[in-house]
């Protein structure tokens, strides 16, 4: 993994180049946010940084062998720990490997499904902990600095209480760097000896510029894509891979139902709706979410603060004739209310015909 792999975040790649320029790396990182904002990516980057052995500046050089190690995710001075089920992480590494060469930005289910563990319980277990630290124990091999990376550290729970030691008294040369979404998770002890890197959510621009690099060729609406998926490229690779879907026309045909309110038609409309994947009926509500937003917003900025297409963007300007501040709040108080309740499998019928009837009343009274 290169720093120029990974789109955006261009501060914090400086950050992290700087920090080895000036001789500043600590023993203990820290990079936290939320979900999908490429920070095992920024990690795993940093780490082969460092131990790139080639000309670097603001990059690993790519070609000499411990960057080709590192590409690989094989070299011997970066340990990985990271929530398995019944084994340790070591006896994963090879999933591990896989899952990175794939993409180094997933979630905890999608590893999970990757690596095959049945159930959803994986964590991180006290035998993978003392793994880290006999890997510790040992002598740097060839590289720079010994590096290991904890992703999800958040799943250390009590048993981050065993690395203490080691964040306290570092062995030479060595740095610890622990990835995970949710700090508030971690032993405060541990939080207050590690530096913390928060990275925020990759912008509309990130994602566009990562599409426009790759290439990506798809009849969606790449900007109402990355509306959705709200800085995660996690939700924006699984946006990209589904079937082509116009959220924009698909919502809107949906409030033109409401507003007329016939009830045969906004049957037969939550009778398709309940047929589409669950994914796509909670992307359905961020549109909308997204989409409203942007309307609240059109009320004191201009035109090219809000990141919708043009198209988009009339269709709102006549949407919001029937609509005043207070309901706008109402529908996205009964849009985030079903996101919720189609996580927790509600009846996609019932919940769709349902919030038509509550949009129809808040449209017209
Ligand atoms: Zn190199």
């Amino acid at each position: 993994m290169k720093f120029s792999d990974i789109p955006g975040h261009e501060s914090l790649k400086k950050e992290l180049i700087s920090l080895y320029e000036n001789d500043r790396i600590p023993h203990a990182l820290l990079f936290s946010g939320p979900q999908g904002n490429g920070k095992l990516a920024l990690a795993l980057a940093f780490a082969s940084f460092l131990q790139c052995k080639g000309d670097k500046k603001d990059d690993k050089c790519g070609k000499c062998m411990a960057c080709n190690k590192t590409d690989k995710y094989i070299h011997p001075d970066i340990n990985f720990t990271f929530p398995t089920m019944g084994k340790t992480s070591k006896m994963y590494i090879k999933e591990w490997r896989k899952m990175l060469s794939g993409s180094v930005d997933f979630s905890i289910e999608e590893w999970i499904s990757f690596a095959g563990f049945k159930g959803k319980q994986a964590t991180i277990y006290n035998d993978s902990v003392i793994e880290l630290l006999d890997y510790f124990r040992l002598k740097r091999f060839e590289g720079n600095k010994k590096i290991s990376v904890i992703w999800q550290a958040e799943l250390l729970g009590k048993e981050g209480n065993k690395i203490l030691k080691l964040i306290e008294e570092p062995p030479p040369d060595s740095l610890l760097i622990l990835v995970a979404d949710n700090t508030k998770k971690i032993l405060p002890t541990i939080l207050s000896r590690c530096q913390i890197l928060r990275i925020p959510p990759y912008s509309n621009e990130d994602l566009l510029n990562w599409a426009a690099t790759n290439e990506i060729i798809t009849d969606s609406n790449l900007l109402e894509l990355s509306n959705i998926a709200e800085g995660s490229f996690i939700e924006f690779r699984k946006l990209l891979d589904q079937e082509n879907i116009d959220f924009f026309d698909l919502f809107l045909n949906w409030l033109r139902l409401c507003y007329q309110g016939n009830s045969k038609e906004l049957v037969n409309y939550a009778e398709q709706f309940s047929k589409t994947t669950t994914n796509n009926q909670k992307y359905f509500f961020k549109y909308g979410l997204k989409f409203l937003e942007k309307t609240l917003k059109s009320f004191y900025l201009d035109r090219e603060f809000i990141t919708l297409t043009q198209e988009e963007y009339e269709s709102m300007l006549k949407i919001r004739n029937l609509l005043n501040f207070e309901k706008i709040t109402k529908m996205i108080d009964v849009f985030n209310k079903s996101i919720i309740d189609i996580e927790r499998n509600a009846n996609i019928k019932i919940l769709i015909f349902n919030d038509s009837l509550k949009i129809h009343k808040i449209l017209r009274f």
